[in-house]
This record gives structure tokens, C-alpha cells and sequence, in this order.
């Protein structure tokens, strides 16, 4: 039978692990430090796969019959599994411990402009059930949330999981958004309590929240094209642009949550005006945004692209039509590409020359168009950056697409809650 056990010593759970209440630990002194010590266990487990009972005893530097009676326990309870026999060479053959794949479970949440993703993880971390391409138009308005809230409970009943086994949910979401105190400042940021604790209300599950980049970019370094990397930024080239940002091997938040906002460097000097509010930001000419901008301002100007009666006939032209047309060899989407591309090299210049990044990984919407857009940037960040600096500097094309912020937050969500952020 399982027992509560203590994720975080702020938060009481019941048996299932569900959250009860946000406040002291009402255990006794001696069960609290008992489930201290089962989830530095655990916690060892969420990122090395597998130990036994000795790699325990060393890494953790509790007596042998400590760490044997706490694995006893957390069998007995179902949060950890008996892998069996290690195999060695000769003399006695150890047993092996892993996490119980099934104890609990974690749902990432993808909030999206035009739709949201779901994916819902086992405690080991590997990918059970995922949702895409649910219709929805984010707008900061409490209906809004509603239809996210209401599309999370659906997801959980439709993939007939009880939601008492689901710990934890993590939303990923566009603007500024900060991960410690539950605050979302861009979107549904009409209530005057945090985010988090709006959505742990309303569907019973602790929850989290983290910028979309930064998901993103935690997702690359978990699962993603990031290896042995320590200084890391990744580029989410969207209609937005945003990075999220690794030093050290931790996620950089600043101290409120809005480090990342690439997109808002004031670099050029024109008189367009931002989302933002202010003038000249790089997003204003080296977006996706922008590009859409541009691309309907040069038909209007009467230059000729396949998408030219798509137009005519009065539908928008979006970024996604303007990539396909890339592939299909159309000269005006390739050359503004390219043009977006040289000026997001600029930017990216000052990021190296700031940073001096080990690698930069090239994600997002945009980068989805290859060739046209990375050797035009390549070529811009040669010219702008340091060459001492940017010969440092690797790049690579993510390789999770349009799913990275999904399974990042769900990462992030299971990090938090095992303790290895
Ligand atoms: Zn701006």
C-alpha cells in the first residue's frame, strides 16, 4: 500500500500523491526525515536509470542497511522496481533498482496561438499518450483559460487515466512567464493570484508553468540534439522570437522569469511598432511575424509568388504557407527567408558575443525551412560576431520540431517534483 510521500516538503499529498494542501508538513519529525530520504532515492533514480543498493550506499553516503531498508519500503510501496540480477564477471551478483514505470504519471501542457498539445509522461520519463493539433486561439481572456482547463480534463478522461495518479502538469506558454512565483505577465494575467495556483484550483493537480523557449530548450537538453553541452541557447524562431537560455547545465530564468526576450532588443531603427509596445525591437524585422508582413506587403507592391491567388481570393497569408512555398522553390518567399535570416544574424551575433555559447540550437517554426534560412544566418553571424568567439560556437538544427515545448515542460514538471532541477 502506498504511503504519502513527500515531493516537496511545502506540499501535503494524500496516498496517491495528489495534492492536499499547500502549507507545513503535518507528518511526525521522524516520517518527514524517512520521506526526505526515500526521495533523495528517488530523485538519484530520475537521473541515473538504474543503481544498486551499494552505488546507493556511495553516492548518497548512508550506511548499507539504511539504503536496504528504505528500498524495501519504497518496493512495498510501488515506486520503485526489482530489475534483477546485475551481470559481472564472477563473486556475488547484486540486485539492480529502477523506477516503477506506473507509480505515477506527468502531463505536459503546450499552449500554443492556434492550438494545444498534450503528451503524458510514466515516472521514468518516457512518453505514454499524446495529443496534437486541438483547435484553440489563445487570447487573454478568462474564457480562454477555461478551454484549457476543460481540453486538459478531456485529454486525462479520453486516455482513461485517474487523474489522483497524475502529480503533476506543466504548461508551456508564450511571453513572459515566471517559473518560481506561478506568474504569467503576457497571457491570463487577470487574476491576482498566481497562474498556478489559478490552474491547481481548478483541476486538482499541482501545476507549473514555464516560458515556451525555455521549455523547448530543457527539452533539447533531455531528450533533444543537446549532449555533453553546458552553455547552451536555444533559438525559438516563430512568429516570435524568443531563447532559452543554458549556463552551466541550468536553465537561466534572471531573476523574475524574463531573461530571453531576444526578440525585444531594440536593434533597428525604424518606427514600427512592437507587440511589445516599444519601436525598433528585433522582432519587428526578423520575425515570422514580420516576414508575413513583408510578404503580403511586396504582392500588394505587385510581385508575383505561388501564393499570389491564395491572397487574391482574400485568405491570410501565414508563416507556415510562406515556408511550404520556400520548398516549393518560390523566389520571393526564398529571398525575404533570406533577408529575415541575415538580420536574425545580427542579432544572434550580440548573443554570441555576450554569451560565448558551446552551441546554439536553431528551433521553432522557422527552422523548419533548412538550407534557405541557415546559410543566410550562418554567413550574417560570421560577419557580426567575434570571430574569436564564434568559432567556438557550434549550431544545430533541433531535431524535435513542434514538439519540444510540449515534452520540455512535461520534463520540467517531473524535474521539479523529483528535485533534480
Ligand atoms: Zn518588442
Amino acid at each position: 500500500m502506498r504511503k504519502f510521500i513527500i515531493f516537496n516538503p511545502k506540499i501535503i499529498m494524500d496516498d496517491w500523491g495528489n495534492v492536499l494542501k499547500f502549507g507545513k508538513d503535518r507528518s511526525s519529525a521522524a516520517e518527514y526525515k524517512n520521506n526526505l530520504l526515500k526521495k533523495a532515492i528517488l530523485s538519484y533514480l530520475t537521473t541515473h536509470e538504474e543503481a544498486t543498493i551499494a552505488d546507493l550506499s556511495n553516492e548518497l553516503t548512508w550506511s548499507v542497511p539504511t539504503v536496504t531498508k528504505l528500498i524495501q519500503e519504497l518496493k512495498e510501496e510501488g515506486y520503485l522496481t526489482d530489475l534483477g540480477k546485475l551481470e559481472t564477471a564472477g563473486g556475488r551478483r547484486p540486485n539492480v533498482f529502477g523506477l516503477a514505470a506506473d507509480a505515477f504519471y506527468f502531463l505536459g501542457v503546450d499552449i500554443r496561438r492556434r492550438r494545444l498539445e498534450f503528451v503524458l509522461l510514466d515516472f521514468k520519463g518516457y512518453i505514454l499518450h499524446k495529443k496534437q493539433e486541438v483547435p484553440f486561439v489563445l487570447e487573454n481572456t478568462p474564457e480562454a483559460l477555461e478551454q484549457v482547463c476543460q481540453e486538459t480534463e478531456k485529454f486525462i478522461s479520453e486516455i482513461g487515466m485517474n487523474r489522483k495518479e497524475i502529480i503533476g502538469i506543466g504548461f508551456s506558454l508564450t511571453g513572459r512567464v515566471d517559473s518560481n512565483s506561478g506568474y504569467s505577465y503576457t497571457y491570463f494575467n487577470f487574476n491576482e493570484i498566481p497562474l498556478t495556483e489559478v490552474l491547481q484550483q481548478r483541476l486538482g493537480i499541482r501545476a507549473y508553468i514555464e516560458n515556451d523557449s525555455r521549455a523547448m530548450m530543457y527539452a533539447e537538453k533531455t531528450a533533444g540534439v543537446v549532449k555533453e553541452e553546458k552553455n547552451v541557447i536555444f533559438l525559438n524562431i516563430g512568429r516570435g522570437v524568443g531563447v532559452g537560455i543554458l549556463i552551466d547545465n541550468k536553465l537561466y530564468s534572471g531573476k523574475t522569469g524574463f531573461a530571453g526576450e531576444f526578440g525585444h532588443i531594440p536593434l533597428f531603427p525604424n518606427e514600427i511598432l512592437c507587440s511589445c509596445g516599444k519601436k525598433g525591437c528585433l522582432e519587428t524585422e526578423a520575425s515570422g511575424l514580420a516576414l508575413e508582413k513583408m510578404f503580403v506587403e511586396h504582392m500588394k507592391a505587385g510581385e508575383i509568388s505561388v501564393l499570389s491567388k491564395q491572397w487574391k481570393k482574400g485568405k491570410e497569408i501565414l508563416l507556415y504557407d510562406i515556408i511550404q512555398a520556400a520548398h516549393n522553390d518560390d523566389m520571393l518567399a526564398i529571398s525575404l527567408i533570406s533577408e529575415i535570416a541575415e538580420k536574425l544574424g545580427r542579432g544572434v551575433g550580440i548573443l554570441i558575443n555576450l554569451l560565448n555559447p558551446e552551441l546554439i540550437v536553431i528551433g521553432g517554426t522557422l527552422s523548419l525551412v533548412g538550407d534557405y534560412f541557415m546559410l543566410p544566418l550562418k554567413t550574417a553571424i560570421n560577419k557580426y560576431a567575434l570571430s574569436l568567439i564564434s568559432k567556438d560556437t557550434c549550431f544545430k538544427i533541433s531535431k524535435l520540431g513542434d514538439n519540444a515545448s510540449v515534452l520540455g515542460v512535461a520534463m520540467l514538471i517531473r524535474a521539479k517534483i523529483m528535485n533534480i532541477l
